[in-house]
């Protein structure tokens, strides 16, 4: 196959050449190990305290003290998590956790892990768009409350929640809740500013902004505690043991500063390239609707439902045309099963199944939106012609 045009970039991005670059010297020459005594772990130690201060800048923070590497955005969601639950939490007092319906499995496989052992959970709704109301999410709040997670951005459909304000009225109700923000999707897409509000813990994932897979931060706020979720050595002022990977968590560093560098060409050119694929697409397709018309999401993302139409099917003709994208299906470990996140929506089930989302970099080219407008439409025509519900199809000009 010649031509790839990929429009995942939800799932994981293409690492930057600048990050690379980088990351290279320590593979090679800067191998030492960043804990030890001499000059070159000095070396490396010093450009893990860089990579920390760019993240801390990129979350809007002052002090990077407040900044842990981790492996990646799930090891930070379960570090924050487990960890309010381990160092607040009991099963008689202070049970009670709160998520949303929409978090990634990140967070709800935890959730579900914790109420078998007893913890009392709910799971907040979202309407059609995918948004929250913020008073229900509050109503919820009790005296045995000691968690609160909300998700910056959603995965699937690019919704983008409250967060700030969420966190700020979550304590003024109950002062001892915890708020967690898993801000993968939200790192390099929007501003992020951390600095005096009251979320606890924000987590991040590199390979979401052109760094390596592999490699996490958590934003732990100055004075909040949480149990440790690896314990060892004394790395990261011992909230989280195991040898810093150098490499990757100097690339993430400089894809962090790369992506607050490029915010204003994500806010203006990745939209502006995001609109014309959801208007080329929703203009020339009576059978497809956008699965969240909220007026906060990322603007790289769009999730369109193809009615009548199979969205594996849709995925596997796009891949025949170099075009990546995905199904919340696929996420959900390769399950056929129609998406959390659209079923939390009450998406209809004649675009359920057939839901793609499409997510743009800073990378995506004006000719692959072309391509992609072009070659879309000539699939879902294809597949109508396939579609067991011929009749429904015909009635939509299909
Ligand atoms: N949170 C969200 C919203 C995500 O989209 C993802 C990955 O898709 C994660 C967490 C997990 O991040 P990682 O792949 O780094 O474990």
């Amino acid at each position: 196959m010649e031509k790839i045009v990929y429009l995942d970039n939800n799932a994981t991005t293409k690492i930057d050449e600048r990050v690379l670059d980088c990351m290279l010297p320590y593979f090679k020459e800067q191998y030492a190990n960043p804990s030890s005594m001499y000059d070159s772990a000095h070396v490396c130690s010093n450009a893990i305290d860089e990579a920390r201060k760019k993240i801390a800048d990129f979350l809007g923070v002052v002090d990077s003290g407040n900044i842990i590497f981790t492996s990646c955005g799930t090891e930070s969601a379960n570090t924050a998590i487990k960890g309010v639950v381990n160092q607040y939490g009991n099963l008689e007092t202070k049970n009670h956790i709160i998520t949303t319906q929409v978090e990634h499995p990140c967070v709800l496989s935890v959730y579900e892990n914790l109420e078998k052992k007893g913890y009392k959970t709910t799971y907040v709704a979202v309407n059609e768009n995918g948004e929250i109301s913020i008073d229900n999410l509050l109503s919820k709040i009790t005296p045995q409350t000691i968690l609160l997670s909300v998700m910056h951005a959603n995965n699937e459909t690019g919704a983008v929640y409250p967060v700030y304000e969420i966190a700020q009225e979550a304590k003024k109700i109950n002062k001892n809740i915890k708020v967690f923000v898993d801000g993968v999707q939200a790192a390099g897409k929007i501003p992020i500013k951390l600095q005096d509000t009251e979320i606890d813990f924000y987590s991040i994932s590199g390979h979401k902004f052109h760094a390596p897979k592999g490699v996490g931060a958590l934003y732990v706020k100055k004075g909040t505690l949480f149990e440790p979720f690896m314990l060892g050595g004394h790395q990261e002022n011992s909230l989280r043991a195991g040898t810093q990977n150098t490499p990757y968590i100097v690339g993430m560093g400089e894809a962090a500063r790369l992506a607050k560098e490029s915010l204003d060409f994500e806010l203006n050119e990745v939209k502006r390239l995001r609109d014309k694929l959801e208007d080329g697409i929703l203009s020339s397709l009576k059978n497809a609707k956008l699965n969240s018309k909220s007026k906060n999401r990322v603007p790289n993302t769009t999730n369109i439902g193809f009615e009548y139409i199979e969205g594996e099917l849709i995925l596997l003709y796009l891949n025949e045309l170099g075009i990546c994208a995905s199904s919340g299906s696929a996420c959900t470990s390769g399950s056929l099963d129609p998406s959390h996140v659209l079923r939390a929506q009450k998406v209809p089930f004649e675009s359920l199944h057939g839901s793609i989302r499409f997510s743009l970099s800073r990378f995506t080219t004006e000719d692959e939106i072309d391509y992609a407008i072009k070659k879309i439409p000539e699939v879902i025509k294809k597949l109508a012609k396939i579609s067991p519900f011929q009749n429904e199809l015909m009635k939509l000009g299909l």
